[in-house]
């Protein structure tokens, strides 16, 4: 859809076409015109749907209808879980506020307080902010919410994983009853949905692409490998193939720290990115990173959330995530916008309960491919996925509900908010082993 007919300012229309967009992209069509009449929102979108201009654009308009901020108070307040997140919604705002005249400014922790307490000094039309910062200046008098006229959570879902729900309600608790509300979250779990019930009244609910969906420019495959011959595998692939600009997951700060050793050992120019590295050292590495200056960025789950890079084309699951839901949540860092890109799992045997969850999660069983000399020598079982569940009511024989829920592994089968695990039945083929061959 042309955004044209979304009831966009001619100024705000200038800096979209000077971003060089040509159509908007479902949420901004279905989230930009009830944000422009006011109406609350909640809406299930995933990173690189266009999420940030669809709540950008309309609250900027409207923001220009009324009286610019007086002096430490904010008139619209955008949350966002981390400080690389939050740091380039602040950006879209710049670039998408360029003909106007609002005053927007960016606080996280991590860095000096001082130099921001300046900053709300002046006032701030929009104040994009990460939850622990935000208390702190509040509690240091720096902020007024008494003029606050619209909250956004953005990556509502990955606040809620990173344990912000306390500061989230105290947060809330210091707003103005009166204001608008929305709402983003990759998905709408039972715990989003209670979080909801005390913030937004009434709100348009909007979704895009099916929940859970991975976007379907990602190419996806999966090789299966002993967990010891990961490090070799990566450092092979990357070679092999010449990729450029991988980011690669790990779940632990200290895996990421040990891989990028390793893959600087093997002459691949590497940096990690996690929370025990300070802002500026996360900053350069990014930087670095964009420009090319470093070929791989290994970062954990937290570190990489809301990493915005056009065209990212590579991304690497070194280790597959506990939860499900973060799958769908890494490989979004590529293809976006129509970009193609590629995501490549490096599945150990002991992984297999993770990778069931997340074809369950994705609805498509991912390809495996043998790379020579990596087989592995501990079997990657097969995936259950496509084998087809009874629909019949009758009681089962065993009445051992919760199958997979008996997984061994860490990552626990149907957590991550869906809450189905109850009333999973085996497969109608095989019985599910409850014990795989894990480790
Ligand atoms: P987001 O989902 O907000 O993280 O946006 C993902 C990426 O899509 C960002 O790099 C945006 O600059 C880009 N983008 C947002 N809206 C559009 C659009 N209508 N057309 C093309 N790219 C867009």
């Amino acid at each position: 859809m042309s955004f044209d007919n979304l009831g966009l300012s001619a100024s705000l229309l200038k800096a979209v076409k000077a971003q060089g967009y040509d159509k908007a992209s479902p949420i901004q069509a279905k989230g930009i015109p009830p944000i422009l009449q006011g109406k609350d929102i909640m809406a299930a979108a995933q990173t690189g749907t266009g999420k940030t201009a669809a709540f950008t654009l309309p609250l900027l308009q409207n923001l220009a209808k009324g009286k610019p901020a007086k002096s430490n108070h904010v008139r619209a307040l955008v949350l966002t879980p981390t400080r690389e997140l939050a740091a380039q919604v602040e950006e879209s705002v710049v670039n998408y506020g360029k003909h106007m005249n609002l005053r927007s400014t960016v606080v996280f922790g991590g860095v000096k307080i001082n130099p921001q307490m300046m900053r709300l000094r002046k006032g701030c039309d929009v104040l994009v902010a990460t939850p622990g910062r935000l208390l702190d200046l509040f509690n240091q008098n720096a902020i007024k919410f008494k003029d606050l006229e619209v909250l956004v959570l953005d990556e509502a879902d990955r606040m809620l994983d990173m344990g912000f729900i306390h500061d989230i309600k105290k947060i809330i608790a210091l707003l103005p009853k009166q204001r608008q509300n929305l709402l983003f979250s990759a998905t709408f779990s039972p715990e989003i949905r209670r979080l909801a019930q005390g913030i937004v009244s009434k709100p348009v609910e909007i979704s895009v692409s099916p929940p859970n969906a991975a976007a379907n420019t990602v190419k996806q495959w999966l090789c299966p490998v002993d967990k010891k011959r990961k490090p070799a595998l990566l450092a092979h692939l990357i070679k092999e193939h010449n990729w450029q600009q991988v980011l690669v997951f790990s779940r632990t700060k200290h895996g990421a720290n040990k891989l990028t050793q390793f893959l600087l050992d093997n002459d691949i120019k590497s940096a990690a990115i996690h929370g025990n590295k300070s802002q500026g050292a996360r900053t350069k590495a990014l930087a670095n990173f964009k420009r090319g200056a470093v070929q791989v960025l290994v970062a954990t789950d937290i570190a990489a959330r809301g990493i915005d890079i056009s065209d990212l084309p590579y991304v690497v699951n070194f280790d597959l995530p506990n939860v499900p839901e973060d799958y769908v949540h890494r490989i979004g860092r590529t293809g976006r916008a129509g970009a193609n890109g590629l995501a490549v799992s490096l599945v150990a045997a002991d992984e297999i309960t993770l990778l069931r969850d997340i074809e369950k999660l994705i609805n498509k069983e991912l390809d495996r491919k043998l790379i020579d000399g990596f087989e592995p020598v501990h079997d990657l079982p097969p995936s259950m996925f496509g084998m087809k569940q009874p629909r019949v009511k009758k009681p089962q024989p065993q009445g051992r509900g919760g199958g997979r829920g008996r997984s061994n592994n860490s990552g626990k089968g149907g957590n991550g908010g869906n809450g189905d695990s109850k009333g999973k039945r085996p497969p109608r083929r095989r019985k599910p082993k409850p014990k795989n061959t894990s480790a």
